[in-house]
Formats: structure tokens, sequence, C-alpha cells
């Protein structure tokens, strides 16, 4: 899953980024709102945080042009304490979510967590998909057996972008977009390894290749 995080507060900014990474997520900065606009366009994030009161150009614009151009992309702002009006206008703008600084990091990843399961039209605490279970927290996944696998950060990564779009091709690069942040240095193919590792601890029929095209998280049903 990759994450754009909007703030200028770079102190803040370390603090969530650093949580963030730690929950799996790819994160990419933008510290003011000329920026954010246009990452934010030209990304597939799955999720935006989005600070209001920014440089440049304020959050709720930034919001704003997004929706007019039909972005749809989930966001979060981050508003001032006891500004409820800020709030008003941010879902009139279009946000999905908030949250009033100052906050728990806990509670801004738990947001997040909840606003991609409702993106992806999930409930419930874990992720599920097919038979397979997928706990965020611990970044485990349990067989329809009950037996449980420890996964590493990119297999954890790697294994939520496949159960959240079952059923469609996901390319190589599109994989590798959602599994590193924009600072890593990309190799695709390091895609193919953990595909393996996966297919080893899943089982080999649960992630199929299209040849030339990626690969395919097969739903069972039952
Ligand atoms: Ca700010």
């Amino acid at each position: 899953m990759r994450l754009l995080l909007v703030e200028d507060d770079a102190e803040l900014t370390r603090r969530l980024s650093a949580a963030l990474a730690h929950q799996g997520f790819a994160v990419d900065h933008a510290d003011n709102g000329v920026d954010a606009e246009f990452m934010g366009d030209m990304e597939p994030y799955d999720v935006i945080i989005l600070d209001l009161g920014l440089p440049q150009r304020p959050g709720l614009e930034v919001l704003k042009n997004w929706r007019q151009r039909e972005n749809r992309v989930p966001v979060i702002i981050l508003t001032a304490r006891d500004a409820w009006h800020e709030r008003v206008d941010g879902f009139k703008a279009g946000a999905d979510d908030y949250l009033c600084k100052p906050f728990h990091v806990e509670e801004l990843v738990a947001r997040v967590q909840a606003l991609i399961r409702r993106s992806h039209n999930k409930t419930g605490e874990s992720l599920q998909s097919s038979d397979l279970t997928l706990d965020e927290e611990r970044q485990q996944v349990k067989l329809p057996d009950g037996k449980t696998f420890d996964l590493t950060g990119t297999e954890f990564r790697l294994l939520r972008c496949f159960m959240l779009h079952p059923g469609q091709i996901l390319s190589k690069t599109r994989l590798t977009e959602h599994v590193y942040d924009q600072d890593f240095d990309r190799d695709s193919n390091l895609i193919e390894v953990y595909v393996r590792r996966l297919r080893d601890k899943l089982g080999k029929e649960r992630i199929a290749t299209r040849r030339g095209q990626g690969y395919i998280f097969i739903e069972k049903s039952g």
C-alpha cells in the first residue's frame, strides 16, 4: 500500500513516516500544497494524509482541485484542534475522514487501515480475501487449516496488495510501486523473488503468473 503524507511540520513528518513504514506502508512525502496536488494526481496512492495548513496552497484547495478532476483517492485530513468548521469544510470538499491535532500515531494508523478496507469494500479488523486472513497488526497470514505464517515487511506488503485486488492482473511495475516507496531503488525483478516466497508459504496455486502481464491472486471459495 502506498501513502502520500502531506505535512509541513518536519518533526511530525518524521514520526508519522516512521510509524507508517513500520506498519508496512510505502510512504511518499510532500511539504507544500503545490507538490502535493501534483503528486496526488500523478501517482496511484491508496490513501493520502493531508494537513490543511500548508505553504504555497492550502490543503482544502488541493482537495477541492483533486475532486474537481474526479480524483477519488481516499483522503484523511489533519485539522487544528477545536476547529469544527475546518472539518465541515473538509467533508464538503470531499474528505473521507479527519483527525484533530495533536493525535496519537496509533489512531492515525488505525484510521488509515480502516479507510483502506472501506475503500476496497472490506470490513472487520483483519483483511480477509479468498480463504486467507491477514493480521495487519502482527503481519501474519492465517491459512484455512489454522496454520499461521509470519511475513517479512515486503512479503506482507505484497500479499496485502494481492488480497485487496483478487482476480485482477497486477503488473510487476504496479506491484513494485505498492511495495516500495519513491526513495527505494526499485527493481521489479525482486517481485519475482517475493512472489516465490509467498507461494512457498501459501501454496503455489494461489498466485498465478500471466506471462508478459503480471500476476493474479486467485480467489478460492470456501
Ligand atoms: Ca501545517
